[in-house]
C-alpha cells in the first residue's frame, strides 16, 4: 500500500475514526510516514472531527 494512495483516503476517514482492525492500523500508520498526502488528510479529518465535538458539546 505504500506509494499508492489513491483510494486510501477512506481507509485514512476509519484509520483516524479508531475502526480499523490493527494489522490494517499499522499498514496506514506506516503509509502516513511516507505519503504526505495522506499524512495531510488525516490531519485535516482530525481537525474536522475536533470542530464537530466541540460544536456538539
Ligand atoms: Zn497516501
Amino acid at each position: 500500500m505504500i506509494g499508492q494512495h489513491a483510494s486510501n483516503h477512506r481507509i485514512v476517514e476509519a484509520y483516524v475514526d479508531g475502526q480499523l482492525p490493527r494489522p490494517a492500523r499499522w499498514v496506514i500508520a506506516t503509509h502516513l510516514l511516507f505519503c504526505a498526502g495522506c499524512k495531510h488528510h488525516a490531519a485535516v479529518i482530525r481537525a474536522i472531527k475536533r470542530s464537530l465535538r466541540s460544536r456538539v458539546s
